[in-house]
């Protein structure tokens, strides 16, 4: 017989967790590709929706930015850029879960480094030699 009723697990008692104040819901958003908190607030735009270091984004909106109406969530990579005539620059999402496909003005603090990679990325095909 081994032991009997030898139930040493230590009882792990409910402790409330708390992991996102609920202050700051609204205020600032986890960046789905590099784990930034983001805030919601940047410069030249009403309503970010990307990650001004990794420029990704969340499937969150349907049809106007900032409406919040869809329920994917999946991650949005930026896939491209495109440029208008007075030279306002917009990030092309792709959704990886639902591969819809949007497109976001730049606010004014986004990474120009990551803007510039994902503008020249086609060129970089060519390129394969390292
Ligand atoms: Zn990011
Ligand atoms: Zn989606």
């Amino acid at each position: 017989m081994s032991r009997r009723n030898g139930r040493t697990e230590r009882r792990q008692r409910a402790k409330p967790v708390h992991r996102d104040g609920p202050a700051r819901r609204g205020t600032s958003f986890r960046c789905v590709g590099c784990g930034l908190d983001v805030p919601m607030w940047a410069p030249g735009t009403a309503h970010r929706n990307h990650c001004p270091t990794c420029l990704c984004s969340r499937h969150v909106d349907r049809a106007v930015p900032g409406d919040r109406a869809s329920s994917c969530g999946g991650r949005m990579d930026p896939i491209s850029i495109s440029v208008r005539g007075e030279g306002e620059w917009s990030i092309i999402h792709r959704c990886g879960a639902c591969g819809v496909m949007g497109a976001n003005r730049v606010a004014g603090d986004d990474n120009p480094l990551a803007l510039v990679r994902i503008a020249v990325r086609p060129l970089s095909h060519l390129d394969s030699v390292r």
